[in-house]
């Protein structure tokens, strides 16, 4: 790696990209190098410049140019990355995607097609008034990127015991080399390669092996579907009733979601609600009909109800449902708005056996941590899929360096879980502040093995240097 960028990186970047794509104002170059972690940007990490290019061959040249110049290039979709993904350690250019956000959809083909930048909320919406549903949901939907969701191959609330991951529907990509050459992967047909396939090394890679300029993904008719709710007065037997859903052998819902108590009075008080007196599961089947759905959510109910809950039942009144859904969809957003962006979760995955003992640490996630247990611990998350999300409002005034000891504690802790259960992430991706779980996960071998991809893809480690080394 080159210690300092050649003098005329900017006039380089403008001829390729056109002037108005490039920025090197200190303004851009701090706010394309924050993500969702609390504490500021480094000086001496800030990047030299920002491009928007608005096509693959304008990015297949940024490669070329900063593979010769060994300068590092961070792919940026929207920067909310939750394991520090879109945080740079290094200087280099930042490559926006937002300009490569067109979509189309080939009913004839039985696909859809569009740019890494497209916002994942508009693609939702241009698949849904066509009768079609887009198999992502995070709750970042509204500002999240398909090229971050499909690099990190998140089905997010969805269950992927239900539907699968995205990546399950995604049929090729087009993709630029960190050396600059275009490839394409996968089919335009509709079923996807059996053996080698291409396409596996882009979808959930992290951005470490290229970047993603088109995403080819199959249509999915929208289902029918039906609603329902639990109410316990304990974690373990919201636990319990989950476990007895899988066991009972049910149809897995498409979206199973859950808040303590806490947490639950907190959106039901923001959604005008009479507060739900415990925890609440709220879940949602699909099928071809609406009779159908709402059979899977009555056989769904029979194994909730046999964990004694306070409440249970099909939720028919659509509008209570908005109500009630919102509840919990706007628990993230309203914490980070109430802490100004200071929220900090983490994810911890269950295996189905531990359930109850992992639902009870994970709301327990702070306690005897020195700096993270001085605060409030709130818990949420997408039970149907074995995952909660603890959490805890940083608080502002704190320094940027018990912010940063709040952040690693946070990351320590989640390993030390998951290792424990014998799980992974399954939503926000395996490297950066995540790289000892992979290592203590998969073993040095397994981070050899993906070392060595990237070696061979990228020789100079241009393509978001540091994500696959980590850092403290
Ligand atoms: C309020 C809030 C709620 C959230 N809810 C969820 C949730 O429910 N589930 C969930 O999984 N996540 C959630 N997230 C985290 C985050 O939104 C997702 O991980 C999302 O997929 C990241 O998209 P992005 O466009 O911001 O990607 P970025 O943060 O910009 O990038 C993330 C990673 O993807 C890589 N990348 C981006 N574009 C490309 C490309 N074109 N080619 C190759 N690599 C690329 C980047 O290099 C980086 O490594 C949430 C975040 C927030 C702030």
């Amino acid at each position: 790696m080159k210690s300092s960028p050649p003098h005329t990186l900017i006039e380089d970047m403008e001829r390729i990209v056109g002037k108005k794509y490039v920025s090197a104002h200190i303004f851009e170059r701090i706010k394309s190098s924050l993500d969702t972690f609390p504490y500021e940007a480094e000086r001496d990490s800030l990047p030299y410049v920002v491009v928007m290019p608005g096509s693959r061959e304008e990015i297949s040249g940024i490669m070329r140019y900063a593979n010769n110049s060994e300068i590092p290039v961070f792919i940026r979709g929207s920067g909310t990355s939750f394991i520090g993904a879109a945080r740079y350690h290094v200087p280099g250019i930042v490559l926006n995607t937002h300009r490569l956000n067109a979509i189309e959809l080939s009913e004839d083909y039985g696909y859809f097609e569009c740019g890494p930048g497209c916002i994942c909320a508009s693609v939702e919406e241009a698949l849904k008034k066509r009768g079609f549903f887009l198999p992502a949901a995070p709750g970042s939907r509204l500002v999240a990127s398909m090229g971050g969701i499909i690099s990190n191959n998140t089905s997010a609330h969805i269950v992927d015991t239900s539907i699968g991951k995205p990546g399950d529907y995604v049929l090729g990509v087009e993709a630029v080399l960190p050396t600059g050459e275009i490839i394409e992967t996968g089919t335009k047909g509709l079923r996807r390669p059996a053996g080698t396939d291409l396409t596996k090394f882009f979808v959930g890679g992290d951005g470490l092996l290229g970047i993603i300029t088109k995403i080819r993904m199959r249509l999915v008719p929208q289902f029918e579907r039906a609603y329902g709710i639990a109410v316990y007065k304990d974690l373990e037997s919201v636990a319990k009733g989950v476990q007895r859903m899988y066991m009972e052998r049910r149809s897995a819902p498409l979206f199973m979601e859950f808040m303590e108590e806490k947490v639950a009075k907190i959106g039901y008080d923001l959604k005008g609600l009479q507060p739900p007196g415990g925890a609440v599961v709220l879940f949602v089947t699909n099928a071809d009909s609406k009779e159908e759905a709402a059979r899977k959510a009555d056989q769904i109910l029979l194994s909730l109800e046999a964990e004694h809950p306070v409440e249970a039942q099909r939720i028919e009144d659509t509008l209570l449902w908005e109500k009630l859904w919102s509840a919990r969809e706007v628990i993230g957003s309203f914490l980070m708005q109430q802490s100004g962006n200071q929220w900090a979760s983490a994810e911890v995955v269950s295996n189905l056996k531990d359930l109850p003992g992992c639902l009870n640490e994970a709301a327990n996630f702070n306690k005897g941590l020195p700096t993270l247990s001085q605060l409030t611990c709130y818990l949420f998350g997408h039970i149907g899929g074995l995952t909660m999300h603890p959490g805890v409002i940083i608080p502002k005034d704190w320094s940027n360096e018990k912010k940063r000891k709040a952040i690693d504690e946070k990351f320590q802790r989640e390993e030390e879980l998951n290792l424990r259960y014998g799980t992974c992430g399954g939503e926000w991706g395996q490297f950066s502040k995540r790289t000892s779980f992979f290592v203590n996960r998969y073993g040095e071998k397994g981070y050899e093995i993906v070392k060595a991809m990237k070696k061979v893809i990228d020789p100079n480690n241009i393509l978001n240097t540091g994500v696959l080394e980590g850092y403290q």
